[in-house]
């Protein structure tokens, strides 16, 4: 028996998690389940993450979380459900397999078969965001080393535990070449641990069009939060239908398991909906609970289901389906096929190799030498007709140790020394003080003290960034011109 945390969650949860629950129990999954109440209700009541405290209990207990689609409250101070559960239980990697089951599901890509695998902690989801200016907001993107190694050996990983032959990774390293590069530069050193696996790279843009257009060329993906959220979605409905979508999100002691789709209210009560996001989502709690005969067992009969043309209305096709089942006639036709394997789809084996706890380690980085070899001090200024010259003229006043300032950005672009006229200039001014060439240290009182200068001839601080150098390299974007 494996204790596991069910939530039966809102709008059709309850009726495709009680199929689900259903089938598992047909099949002989071995499961003892404790029951946890999340979402409008528990929003309403006042939590504001649509869970209540002591469901956490339940949840450190058993550490494995089957979770039916909530319905989130209109209007503000709604936390995320799934953001709060993903943090606070460390579940560093989304796993969300988008097939295609031509010619039962109707799809322009009759041939696909892709699991994309999502960061899903770090980048532009910290949830670090400021109004800076009257003009100019700012969302902070956080990649790290460790996070970054995680996750893509767990998607080597999982490529050598399920047979697949290729890991494919997107980034946009030819702009974000710190961020992305960090992750793009550990992906190609992974990837030198799996010689038996192909590696490859694609610039997100070019790449998600390929993915969109030839699904087929692809097998594994693993992407940073942002890319992985979109492209996800995008891989999912491509299949044919979101709705057959099921994912998996894995920490290192935690676990959860659910539907991609939403809570569909307008479908509720209605015994209409399709159970098998969930179910599929359930499969891979099987699998990762070390319960990979069941698992391949319910696959293989939802498949015969698929194949046999019984339908819900989502998928009812006149010509190739040959019966239309409510969510209840669904439940139980898998559970007369259950023992039977597809014809025409291809049966799943959950062989020995995927029955286990797939993870993603991470070596701690040796701390390198660092050196201050400057500031970017972020100001907002809407002086004299915004006119760089006239700020890099204040500016040229204040000096401590070796760092003067050399630079001034505009969104990015230099407007000091020598800018364009024709730059358009917001109220947000990056200004950088370094030595000459970058090349001499200071310490952190220089930053103070040129920061009190500034402070004091009544200009307003955003914020201050520290340029350093690690073990020699200059690990900073350049100005253009630098
Ligand atoms: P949705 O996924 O609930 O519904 C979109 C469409 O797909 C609807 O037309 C619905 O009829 C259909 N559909 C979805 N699942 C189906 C199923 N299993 N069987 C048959 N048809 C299905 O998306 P939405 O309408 O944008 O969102 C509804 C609610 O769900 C919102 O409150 C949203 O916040 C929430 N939501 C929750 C989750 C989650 O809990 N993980 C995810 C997405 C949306």
């Amino acid at each position: 028996m494996t204790k596991i945390t069910v939530a039966k969650g809102d709008g059709i949860g309850p009726e495709i998690m009680d199929a689900t629950l259903k089938i598992l129990k047909e099949a002989d999954a071995k499961l003892d389940i404790e029951h946890i109440e999340i979402g409008e209700k528990v929003y309403l009541e006042g939590h504001s993450s649509g869970i209540a405290p002591a469901s956490w209990e339940s949840l450190r207990r058993t550490k494995v979380f089957l979770k039916a689609p909530i319905t989130t409250p209109q209007g503000g101070g709604f936390k995320s459900l799934n953001v709060t559960t993903r943090k606070t239980l460390g579940l560093y990697a989304n796993v969300r397999p988008c097939i295609s089951y031509h010619p039962y599901v109707a799809t322009k890509h009759p041939v696909m078969d892709v699991v994309i695998i999502r960061e899903n902690e770090e980048d532009l989801y910290a949830g670090i965001e400021h109004q800076q200016t009257d003009e100019v907001t700012q969302c902070l993107k956080l990649i790290t080393k460790p996070g970054t190694e995680k996750i893509i050996r767990f998607a080597f990983e999982y490529a050598k535990a399920y047979g697949r032959k290729k890991v494919t990774c997107f980034t946009k390293d030819n702009i974000m070449k710190l961020t992305d590069g960090l992750f793009h530069k550990t992906f190609d050193k992974v990837a030198e641990e799996y010689p038996d696996l192909e590696s490859e790279h694609w610039i997100v843009d070019i790449g998600s069009a390929k993915l969109a257009d030839t699904p087929e060329n692809f097998d594994v993906i693993v992407m940073p939060n942002l890319y992985g959220d979109i492209l996800s979605d995008v891989a999912a409905q491509i299949t044919g239908s979101v709705g057959l979508g099921g994912s998996a999100n894995i920490g290192a002691d935690y676990a959860m398991f659910e539907a991609i789709h939403g809570s569909a209210p307008r479908r509720a009560g209605q015994d209409m909906a399709n159970p098998s996001g969930l179910l599929l989502g359930a499969i891979q709690m099987l699998v990762y609970i070390g319960q990979a005969d069941v698992a391949e067992r319910v696959h293989n009969a939802w498949l015969k289901t698929l194949e046999d043309g019984i339908h819900t209305y989502d998928l009812f096709k006149e010509g190739v389906s040959t019966q239309k089942v409510g969510t209840s006639g669904f439940t139980d036709a898998i559970i007369e096929r259950l023992g039977q394997n597809p014809e025409n789809l291809k049966p799943v084996s959950y062989s020995s190799g995927s029955n286990q706890r797939i993870q993603g380690s991470f070596t701690t980085p040796v701390p390198a030498k660092k050196e201050l070899v400057g500031v970017d001090i972020f100001l907002h200024w809407n002086g004299e007709s915004r006119d760089p010259n006239v700020l890099g003229d204040i500016l040229s006043q204040f000096k401590s140790g070796p760092f003067e300032i050399r630079l001034i950005t505009n969104r990015g672009v230099k407007v000091y020394p020598e800018g364009l006229p024709e730059t358009f200039c917001t109220d947000h001014w990056r200004c950088r003080f370094t030595s000459e060439k970058m090349d001499r240290a200071g310490d952190y009182s220089h930053v103070i003290e040129i920061s009190q200068m500034i402070s004091d001839a009544g200009l307003d601080i955003i914020k201050t960034e520290n340029l350093c150098r690690f073990d020699g390299e200059i690990t900073f974007s350049l100005g253009q011109g630098q």
